[in-house]
């Protein structure tokens, strides 16, 4: 196994962000996460922009994460802040219409 890392991409293109699920660990495109954002004032929403200000943590659009999500309570931990039933519900309505249909 050659570690010879020739040369770090170039910052020319303009690169997604990578962002962690925090219930697979996975590392995806930020744009492949629901953010979910808790605001300076401790209101917990979800972001589809990726602009709202807060402490956020990213979910990927896989249901198995989202169900962990909720069950252990990691999304909460991430967030530091409990998350409403609304919440979970608005996020698994996401995830949800986000799958393609198998049928
Ligand atoms: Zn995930």
């Amino acid at each position: 196994m050659a570690e010879t890392r020739k040369k770090q991409a170039p910052a020319v293109k303009k690169k997604i962000p990578q962002r962690r699920c925090v219930g697979c660990q996975g590392t995806f495109d930020k744009r492949d996460l629901i953010r979910v954002v808790r605001s300076p004032e401790g209101q917990i929403s979800l972001d589809f922009t990726g602009k709202k200000s807060g402490r956020g943590a990213y979910l990927c659009f896989n249901e198995a994460c989202f169900k962990k999500a909720k069950k252990s309570g990691i999304l909460a931990r991430a967030l530091e802040c409990e998350i409403s039933p609304e919440i979970y519900d608005a996020l698994e309505h996401e995830i949800r219409a986000a799958q393609p249909a198998e049928e």
